[in-house]
């Protein structure tokens, strides 16, 4: 099957990258917009868990992610403001690497395949375009219910850690700290305030948590390195689905899934591999746009309904600061949420 019609994609963060390699290695023309240049940093625990590793893997990235400094991690362990939860084996490997390079690597590798990037440029279009799928990243909502949530994220050096992720529940969001290479650990956490809520600290105060706690003593000889550290506010954490949208959506576009399950970027990535087939189809005029955009759509929502409902009720527990020390205590006894949060679950 010959392709002919080009598809263009907008947004290179990692679903439209991935998108972008997947359909070259179908000889599908490609035209990608992304409004930023790479190298750069992104707020993002970096820590790859779930289904999306498997993409990579089939796409042969495995190989120039590990020379460019990806490490695995096998552990995990929980913590609340002063109890510290048993260390964890992970139920399969997960995949930490920095944004700064990964997005950057992918770039490169699209290009190498004879992909046309655009950098620095952002590109609008019409909901209805035929051959345009949005990778734009998360929908900004300025307020989602009673709360604005918001994310930080630095890099530091000098944290020992007693597993390859920390995930420390603080009262009003969580902080994740995982190792990447050359001795850098990336600090993460997602935070929510509300409208009655005080000036906010420094955003490595932040970081740190409250003087006394666990979170406070891991992070008290951290050198935070300026250059990396970055904020983004008005995350949405709903879950959409394909159905919800009139737009060809994948990766955050599409949904949001809460940052501790290690998922986001696995469904960048599944989101891409999902939308591979119906858009190479498209190209070479077995299928029309509408049927590719709803074939999408249907898998999409197909793969991570489940996985949304899951997170979005673990995710609410945690949040309720009284149920920190049971959910410390009960969560290690069982195998079942943590082969859900960071394994290849539907
Ligand atoms: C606090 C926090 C911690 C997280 N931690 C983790 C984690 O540890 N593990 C995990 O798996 N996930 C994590 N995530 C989620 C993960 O970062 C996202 O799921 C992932 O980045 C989604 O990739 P994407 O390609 O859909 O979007 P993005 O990576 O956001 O990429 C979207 C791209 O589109 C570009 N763009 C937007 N509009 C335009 C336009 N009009 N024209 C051109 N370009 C445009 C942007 O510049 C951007 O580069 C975290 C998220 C947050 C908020």
């Amino acid at each position: 099957m010959n392709s002919t019609r080009t598809v263009t994609i907008i947004g290179g963060g990692l679903a439209g990258l991935t998108l972008g390699i997947a359909l070259r290695h179908r000889g599908v023309p490609v035209v990608l917009f992304e409004a930023d240049r790479y190298p750069r940093h992104r707020v993002c625990g970096e820590f790859i868990s779930g289904r999306g590793r498997q993409t990579l893997t089939t796409l042969g990235l495995d190989p120039v992610l590990f020379e460019s400094g990806a490490r695995e991690a096998m552990t995990t362990r929980f913590f609340t403001r002063a109890i510290k939860g048993p260390i964890r084996p992970l139920p399969e490997a997960a995949l930490c690497i920095s944004r700064f390079v990964l997005d950057a690597v992918l770039a490169r590798e699209f290009r190498r395949l004879g992909g046309e990037l655009r950098e620095g440029e952002r590109r609008v279009c019409h909901a209805d375009s035929e051959g345009v799928v949005f990778a734009t990243g998360r929908r900004p909502c300025p307020k989602a219910g009673r709360w604005r949530w918001f994310g930080i994220k630095a890099h530091a050096r000098d944290i020992p850690l007693e597993s390859d992720l920390e995930m420390h529940l603080v009262a009003n969001g969580y902080v994740g700290i995982c190792r990447l290479s050359d001795d850098r650990v990336n600090v993460c956490g997602l935070f929510r305030r509300d409208d009655e809520a005080g000036a906010a600290s420094s955003r490595t105060a932040m970081l740190k948590g409250e003087p006394g706690s666990l979170l406070y003593q891991r992070l008290a000889s951290a050198e935070f390195l300026t250059e990396t550290i970055r904020t983004v506010a008005g995350l949405d954490l709903r879950p959409s689905l394909g159905g919800d949208h009139s737009e060809c959506r994948i990766g955050d576009a599409l949904t949001m899934i809460p940052p501790f399950t290690g998922n986001g970027m696995s469904m960048a990535f599944e989101s891409a591999e999902l939308a591979c087939d119906p858009l190479a189809q498209w190209s070479c005029g077995t299928t029309d746009w509408k049927e590719a955009r709803a074939q999408i759509a249907n898998q999409c929502g197909y793969a991570f309904h489940r996985r949304l409902q899951w997170a979005g009720r673990i995710h609410a527990l945690m949040f309720l600061g009284g149920l920190q020390p049971a959910l410390m205590t009960w969560l290690p006894r069982f195998a079942a949420p943590w082969d859900f949060l960071y394994s290849r679950v539907r």
